[in-house]
């Protein structure tokens, strides 16, 4: 059930006004506010449809996850694209999404979280109090060194390196020392992200070279719309991603088990 919110029920920040504006007048369309009563697992959701612009909030959204999810709908209007994954196999496909949509935020974070910091809105603290959670830390401590990477790990420790402060991301890289191949995926995407112009096409560079560095095939990541549209390929579930890791010119720091 979808409820229509007026948007003067939140105090937002004169620059987010300024990102809906623009969304407004780039997109030709009025962005709605949304409040989505059966959404529990997400804060909320930025969407971007032919005719449709909308922020989704959950029933605990605030003033923070709207300017949050203010900064993906800018960015989807200012033409940065979305991703696909592309297999013959719809349980692979199930497996990585999580993965996909994951790296997708963490990239697009770095052009809007800067901006929101100077709105006086922190969306570093929330990433900081879920890493340096004493739980978590012991887990990642406890945690096995596998052969094959850990992608929640990869990704658990790319979001220490690249939204929480210097303190928090050594005490959770710390916590992840024996995870040698996660721990070296990790700082490698945090330097190709790091790297990338804020742009559409630096964000496509990004998400291309992180994906390589995962050892995925190239044709299992579709980035835009037309490129969607192409047929799906295969994917040989039996190689293991570390493989096409090691083919990589770069040079893995770690020692192979
Ligand atoms: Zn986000």
């Amino acid at each position: 059930m979808l409820l229509d919110l007026p948007w003067h029920s939140f105090h937002l920040p004169e620059e987010a006004l300024r990102w809906r504006a623009e969304v407004e007048r780039i997109s030709g369309l009025r962005v709605q506010l949304l409040r989505d009563g059966t959404m529990t697992d997400a804060e909320g959701e930025a969407w971007s449809e032919p005719g449709l612009r909308a922020v989704v909030l959950a029933s605990d959204g605030n003033a923070m996850t709207i300017v949050h999810e203010l900064g993906h709908l800018r960015l989807e209007t200012l033409g940065w694209p979305h991703c696909y994954l592309c297999s013959e196999d719809p349980d692979w496909i199930e497996r990585h999404y999580g993965l996909l949509s994951d790296l997708v935020s963490l990239i697009e974070h770095r052009a809007f979280f800067p901006a929101m910091l100077n709105m006086g809105l922190d969306p570093y603290a929330a990433s900081e109090a879920d890493l340096a959670d004493a739980e978590v830390l012991a887990a990642l401590r406890a945690m096995p060194a596998g052969v094959t990477p850990d992608w929640a790990v990869v990704m658990q420790l790319l979001r220490a390196l690249l939204e929480t402060g210097p303190v928090v991301a050594e005490l959770v890289m710390q916590a992840a020392a024996h995870l040698t191949v996660e721990s070296w995926l990790a700082r490698h995407m945090a330097e190709i992200a790091c790297a990338a112009p804020l742009t559409p096409e630096g964000f496509s560079r990004a998400m291309r070279g992180c994906w390589t560095l995962l050892g995925f095939p190239h044709d299992s990541l579709q980035i835009g719309e037309d490129e969607a549209a192409d047929t799906a390929v295969e994917i040989d579930l039996n190689r293991p991603p570390l493989g096409d890791v090691l083919a990589q010119e770069v040079t893995p720091q770690f020692v192979l088990p």
